[in-house]
């Protein structure tokens, strides 16, 4: 039987879970494509902004963890920019990648509203490396620029403002009013007049989740001193000011948007059945539209649990849409029977600035503060050393293949 050439386009937990589980198969070639050399641990992006590791430890090399694999997994960094179901080619910047099978893993980007004004202009976000790094550039520049200019009091106050209560604003407002006291104390600063606001529509943060959650993360916020203004839009945003569909508005020094995702702009140019944030309607084996050869996992899906309720974009999502796709794929190959994907949430881990974190498992676990924190920065570092050890591989596989460069000496 011919080799079947299944591509990934995405390289994130839905993608890498799909590689690994297409990969241990050894039934297909296997081509991941990414437009960066590497997967974004975004769940870790809270540490980065607060200072607490540096870019090595949030992102995993995807060309050693294709080299890993041996000669039948491929990455190629390239930008999928429309996909030809006729012809079966992947589009991307300059050539076309021909498949046989297609599982479309691009992920989501965050909900800029283009009735929102001013918006995407004044905001920052975390929903991409280059972002969470300019995100942490940025914010330390504009308060020492404040600070120079007051000669180190800051007598008129320094505001942070963040749209959005889901787990990425929560943890971002949690991890910088930790960060917050942190350099405070640890500097004996003068400029102690640093306001975090919450902007949330809802009542309360974390909407739809647990209320142990709920309860946890806005003790813990209170606590930190984040103000969190509920039951409020943002209807514009100017340079230094944001505006609320209660006529209210505030002031702020530095932004950050997390209100939402929508899927990946790779959606935009793919003409199937999508939901409201575009994300792509998929089968309950995963399948997209029509094509019985297309598939597609993670954010850019839109996922259900198997008693058909909506999921959020999580991770954990993520990576069990990942393996059902992979897996289906195998079994297509091998005309076998495939599987419904079972995707259901194991729990939820939200942390909550320094060492504390809330923890939900299965139910039945529920745990939080510096025991919640050890349990998760354990399953998260699990996560990145198991991927980090299998690119060790990889490299040591380019050491003995590379050409050996002579300098001589
Ligand atoms: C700050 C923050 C904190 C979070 N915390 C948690 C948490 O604690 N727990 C949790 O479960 N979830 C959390 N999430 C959500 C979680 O990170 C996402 O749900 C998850 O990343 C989705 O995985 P994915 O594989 O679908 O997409 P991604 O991980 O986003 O991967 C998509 C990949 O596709 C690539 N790509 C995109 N477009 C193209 C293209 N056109 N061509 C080629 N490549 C492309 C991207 O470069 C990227 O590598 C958090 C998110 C953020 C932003």
């Amino acid at each position: 039987m011919k080799r079947q050439r299944v591509i990934i386009v995405g390289g994130g937990y839905a993608g890498v879970k799909a590689l690994q589980t297409l990969a241990s198969s050894n039934l297909c070639d296997i081509v991941l494509i990414d437009q960066h050399p590497y997967h974004y641990l975004q769940t870790e992006a809270y540490e980065l902004i607060a200072n607490e590791c540096s870019m090595t430890r949030v992102t995993i090399d995807l060309v050693a963890l294709c080299l890993s694999y041996g000669e039948h997994v491929t990455f190629i960094k390239d930008t999928v920019r429309e996909i030809d179901f006729e012809n079966k080619c992947a589009s991307g910047q300059n050539s076309c990648h021909p498949y046989d099978y297609l599982l479309l893993c691009s992920g989501s980007r965050t909900a800029y509203n283009s009735a929102t004004p001013g918006l995407s202009e004044h905001s920052h976000g975390v929903k991409t490396l280059p972002s969470a790094l300019s995100f942490k550039h940025q914010f330390e520049q504009r308060l020492y620029a404040r600070m120079e200019s007051e000669g180190g009091w800051c007598s008129e106050p320094f505001n942070v403002v963040i749209g959005g209560g889901g787990l990425s604003g929560v943890e971002i407002a949690a991890e910088m009013a930790n960060y917050i006291r942190i350099f405070h104390k640890d500097n004996t600063l003068t400029c102690d007049n640093i306001h975090i606001f919450l902007i949330i529509p809802h009542q309360s943060v974390l909407e739809g989740m647990e209320p142990y959650l709920i309860k946890k993360a806005t003790q813990r916020l209170t606590q930190l001193g984040v103000k969190i203004i509920n039951h409020s839009r943002i209807t514009s945003v100017e340079e230094h000011t944001v505006m609320l569909n209660n006529d209210k508005s505030l002031c702020f020094d530095f932004m950050i948007f997390t209100g939402g995702i929508v899927a990946s702009t790779l959606t935009s140019t793919i003409n199937v059945s999508k939901n409201k944030k575009s994300q792509l309607i998929v089968d309950e084996y995963l399948r997209v539209g029509m094509y019985d050869k297309v598939f597609a996992a993670g954010d850019i899906a839109e996922l259900r649990e198997f008693d058909g309720e909506l999921l959020p974009p999580t991770a954990q999502s993520a990576e069990q849409s990942g393996i059902f796709a992979a897996e289906n794929i195998l079994a297509s190959i091998e005309n076998r029977e495939m599987r419904r994907a079972k995707i259901r949430m194991e729990g939820m881990m939200v942390a909550l600035g320094g060492n504390y974190a809330a923890i939900s498992l299965f139910g039945v676990i529920r745990i939080s503060g510096l025991l919640g924190y050890w349990v998760k920065r354990i399953i998260m570092r699990g996560y990145r050393y198991l991927l980090h050890r299998q690119c060790t591989k990889g490299m040591e596989y380019l050491s003995k293949t590379k050409p050996q460069c002579h300098t001589g000496f």
